[in-house]
């Protein structure tokens, strides 16, 4: 069950984070939405917070 699939934009550095593909570079698995990334996950090109991300549609 997917229960978020929207990705979300870097605002820093245009690094776009699609829950269909998670994050390697964090060890986020696939399928995980940005909701339930780890509060402390940070962008993984140019280590802004999950703040600085707006959804990407
Ligand atoms: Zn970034």
């Amino acid at each position: 069950m997917i229960s978020s699939s929207e990705r979300y934009i870097c605002a820093n550095c245009g690094y776009v984070y699609d829950p269909a593909v998670g994050d390697p570079m964090n060890v986020i698995a696939p399928e995980t939405s940005f909701q339930e990334l780890p509060k402390e996950w940070v962008c993984p090109m140019c280590y802004a917070a999950c703040d600085q991300f707006d959804p990407l549609d």
